[in-house]
This record gives structure tokens, sequence and C-alpha cells, in this order.
């Protein structure tokens, strides 16, 4: 049997969906059985590749960097899943929208700093505007709220995709 091929991505937040991910218990197993990571935090790939089955996006949109990969994966994914409440709805992330980028990093960087005051640029993305949910850029064919997700439901969530079905959530995840 061909396994599902599955992406995680980590764009504008904590890791903590990710970890919720991690912890899946024995289900882990299962989903081993069936899938090949062909990216993410987990494996060491530095493309998106092409061919993706499915692809979970934990975090909002934030960055310029955020901004190209979610074009890349939404081009290369068969379905694209928003994992937790800052893929969802921007969550945490937005929390910084009602505010200027440029104010916040001086903020940060020059007021707040003790020494070396000056806001970093060489390697770092440019932020955005503001940080948007996933589903503000691009098509996301299934929300999973949750800040995070529980595992129970990542786990259901990817048996049901992996077996060609569309995940009914009920009442098996919430906003928070
Ligand atoms: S939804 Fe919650 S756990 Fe997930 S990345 Fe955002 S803040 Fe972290």
């Amino acid at each position: 049997m061909r396994k599902a091929r599955l992406a995680t991505v980590w764009l504008d937040g904590c890791s903590g969906c990710h970890m919720s991910l991690l912890d899946l218990d024995e289900v882990i197993l299962e989903v081993a059985k069936r899938v090949e990571v062909v990216y993410g935090p987990l494996v060491d790939a530095q493309e998106f590749p092409k061919s993706v089955d499915v692809t979970l996006v934990e975090g909002a949109v934030s960055s310029q960097d955020d901004l190209d990969l979610i074009h890349t994966i939404r081009k290369r994914s068969k379905i694209v899943v928003a994992l937790g409440d800052c893929a969802v709805s921007g969550n945490v992330p937005a929390m910084r929208n009602p505010h200027p980028a440029r104010k916040l990093l001086e903020r940060i960087y020059i007021e707040g700093a003790e020494g070396n005051r000056c806001v970093p640029t060489d390697g770092v993305p440019a932020l955005l505007r503001q940080a948007v949910p996933v589903q503000e850029v691009v098509k996301v064919d299934l929300h999973v709220p949750g800040c995070p997700p529980p595992p129970r439901a990542i786990g259901y969530v990817l048996m049901e995709l992996i077996e060609g079905r569309i995940p009914d959530l009920g009442t098996k995840v919430k906003f928070g």
C-alpha cells in the first residue's frame, strides 16, 4: 500500500501544535505505518517537495517567508489543514496587528535592548503588515482549532484523511 506523503509546517506559531502532534501516544504507530513524512521540523528537508498528499500548517502567516511558503504549499499539496488557532484565526501572532510592525520592532530591539540597539535585518524575513490566518491567503481544506488541538483529534484527522475521508470534527475540537 502506498504511504501518504505528509508534510508539517511551522509558520508563526509556538510549536505547541507540533508538540501535540508528537503526543499521539500509540496512534503514532498506526500513523507511522501509513505516512511518509516528507517535510517539516521533524525531518531534514530543505525545500517543500512536490506531490504532497496532506500538509498540516501550524501558525499564522506573518512574514514574507511565510507568505512565499504557504503559496508553494498550496500549489504542491492535495489537502491543506490549518492546525491550531493561530493557523485558523490568527490567535496569538495576530495580537500584534493593531500596532505597526516597525514600531513593534523598534520597541523590542531599540527601546527594550540593553546593548547593540538595532533592528536585525540580516537573514531575518520581513514582517508583513499583519499576521493573518492561513485561509486569508490560500484555500484551506480543513480547519482544526485548538491551542493546541488535542492529540486525539489530530490522530483522528490524520487517520481519516489517510483513508480518504473528510473528518467530522463535531465536538472533538474547540477554540482555545
Ligand atoms: S495554536 Fe496555540 S499551541 Fe498552536 S502554535 Fe498557536 S499558540 Fe502555539
